[in-house]
């Protein structure tokens, strides 16, 4: 098989993107892919960069997902401590009290789990 352009000159692969035959001339390796150099070598290096930044903003969206989870759920651990600790002075138990810290400590935990899991770097 010839070239595309080169009619003279052999083809060492075809083009990952158009599949047209290439000559060493006109191959060039993007991240691995060979394309030809005329049409599709800049396309490839832009959907290099496309699927990059892609990648990233699913990793962020994915991240600050576990971040509210983890908020909510925190959230909601405190106002049960809250509610458990009014009723536990309103009758006065002691260990409904002791669950209520413990509750409380595990919520307030999970918030600050959660903030500092979305701003750390990976
Ligand atoms: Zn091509
Ligand atoms: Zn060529």
């Amino acid at each position: 098989m010839k070239c595309h352009k080169h009619l003279e000159e052999n083809a060492v692969a075809a083009c990952t993107r158009c599949w047209r035959p290439i000559c060493h001339d006109c191959c060039s390796t993007v991240s691995g892919k060979m394309v030809c150099k005329e049409r599709c070598e800049e396309d490839q290096i832009f959907t290099e960069q496309f699927n990059a930044i892609a990648q990233e903003n699913a990793k962020v969206a994915s991240r600050a997902a576990g971040t509210g989870m983890g908020l909510v759920l925190g959230t909601m651990l405190l106002l049960v401590c809250f509610f458990s600790l009014r009723e536990a002075y309103s009758l006065n138990s002691y260990e409904m009290q002791v669950i209520a810290y413990i509750i409380g400590a595990l919520g307030l935990s999970l918030d600050l789990i959660a903030v500092t899991t979305f701003f750390s770097k990976d």
